[in-house]
């Protein structure tokens, strides 16, 4: 079996801290639900009801403006009671509806009905996806409709990527989510090829987990297309679409089959096609890895999208000691959490609580100029010399011009003795422009 791998840099990441990957339990149903009109980078949803309105499980409370913006559905039964705002570590404000638990559920507990997806055009199904509000689950949230559509125009071939690559301990989550839901994934991966005329599907795993990418290639079998099984290492951050193309260009020459264009989804977002499309439901859960050296009892949960942090943390045995750092996605790259009233959303697939001393610290001293920031980088970048022109320590031109090159990895913070914000630092800078 081959096993392909980027050339250069990346680190061997693990955390004690992460849940178990043995499987999943089912968070409580929260009695308030905070339903934020904008869960990813994009524009915030209408809200098409109102503060006194019954809503139902599933119904449409906020509807997208068109291309970068989602639909949004009422995830319990209930009543709108009332609007917060509220300031996130970014300095963006979120808008969010909150809606108070009450009234029967209209699918959990219910009997599935099942809607056959075979005859459907690829428009058709583009069109049940941005209804149901389907958006990348475990990157940027961004509407899978909207990726799909720009597929339209492409003159190479398009290949889905199944992106099962478990080079990070926090997508814990995801791989719970692959085992307990491994045939709505593979029927999502079909329904999401055929939605964007795709001529090829290939799952990509990481080499430790063969069992899982044997029974997924099991799962495809009838797929209407060809489907290919690529194995990587799982060395940090093999799963970036950067270090992703490497591997499957490589792939391309070794085998000879030409791949063209990809679209690469991963699990979670696959299955909430497969929802979509095949029970017409929208997003209303999803499995969250919950842990942090804060956290008495992490665990993997199946959360109802608009619970509060505070409960889910509540669920876990509460914390150890007071937190330093809570959070939301990958410590790696994750987003920092102001207040343990914001809620899990579409792409919330991990959220912690450290206390000092893991990743986040404030211990920071002056660079040894040790080098390890430049061994780890699988760019090639010279993280010491961008943070220190991007913080006017070293005034060297020159230097700034392959910030825009970083694609944010976090792997030259995560190595820095001296415990330096080189990677927070680089893609602010580069975000402003310096
Ligand atoms: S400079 Fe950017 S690409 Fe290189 S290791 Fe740091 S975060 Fe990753
Ligand atoms: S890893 Fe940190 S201490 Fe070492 S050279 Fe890079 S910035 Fe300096």
């Amino acid at each position: 079996m081959k096993v392909y791998s980027f050339l250069r840099g990346g680190i061997r990441y693990t955390d004690a801290t992460v849940p178990p990957r043995d499987s999943s339990i089912t968070a409580f149903l929260p009695g308030l639900s905070v339903i934020p009109l904008v869960q990813h980078i994009g524009s915030k949803a209408n809200p098409v009801v109102t503060v006194g309105d019954r809503v139902g499980e599933g119904m449409l409370i906020g509807r997208g403006q068109g291309l970068g913006s989602a639909n949004i559905h009422a995830t319990v039964p209930g009543r709108v009671v009332r609007t917060v705002s509220w300031k996130m570590a970014e300095g963006l404000t979120n808008n969010a509806l909150v809606i108070k638990l009450d009234g029967g559920f209209e699918k959990l507990g219910k009997h599935e009905e099942i809607f056959p997806w075979q005859s459907l055009s690829p428009f058709e199904l583009q069109r049940i996806i941005a209804e149901y509000g389907i958006v990348e689950m475990e990157g940027s949230g961004r509407p899978v409709s909207d990726m799909l559509y720009s597929l339209r125009s492409a003159r190479d071939p398009v290949t889905l990527v199944v992106r099962c690559v478990f080079d990070d301990p926090w997508l814990a989550a995801d791989y719970v989510l692959l085992r307990e839901r491994m045939k709505a994934v593979a029927e999502g991966s079909r329904i999401a090829a055929r939605a964007g005329r795709m001529g090829r599907i290939v799952l990509v795993f990481s080499r430790g987990e063969k069992d899982l990418g044997n029974k997924l290639m099991d799962c495809m079998a009838g797929a209407e297309l060809p489907v290919s099984l690529v194995y990587t290492r799982s060395r940090y951050p093999q799963r970036n679409r950067r270090e992703l193309e490497l591997v499957l260009r490589r792939f391309t020459r070794k085998e000879g089959i030409e791949l063209g264009m990809i679209l690469a989804l991963g699990p979670a977002t696959l299955a909430a096609i497969h929802d979509a499309v095949k029970l017409k439901k929208p997003i209303l859960d999803r499995y969250v890895a919950v842990g942090g050296s804060a956290i008495k009892k992490p665990q993997v949960m199946k959360v109802r999208i608009g619970t509060r942090v505070g409960e889910i943390f509540a669920e876990c045995g509460g914390f150890v000691d007071q937190p330093r750092r809570i959070g939301s996605g990958s410590p790696l790259l994750g987003r920092t959490m102001v207040d343990l009233d914001e809620p899990v959303i579409k792409t919330s697939f991990a959220i912690f609580a450290f206390l000092s001393g893991q990743i986040g610290g404030s211990a920071r001293t002056r660079c040894t100029g040790c080098g390890e920031c430049r061994v780890v980088c699988p760019v090639g970048l010279d993280p010491e010399a961008l943070y220190k022109y991007m913080n006017g320590s070293d005034s060297r031109d020159g230097r700034a011009g392959r910030a825009a090159e970083c694609h944010g990895c976090g792997c030259c913070e995560v190595v820095c003795p001296s415990r330096l914000p080189l990677s927070t630092t680089i893609i602010r800078s580069a975000l402003q422009g310096n």
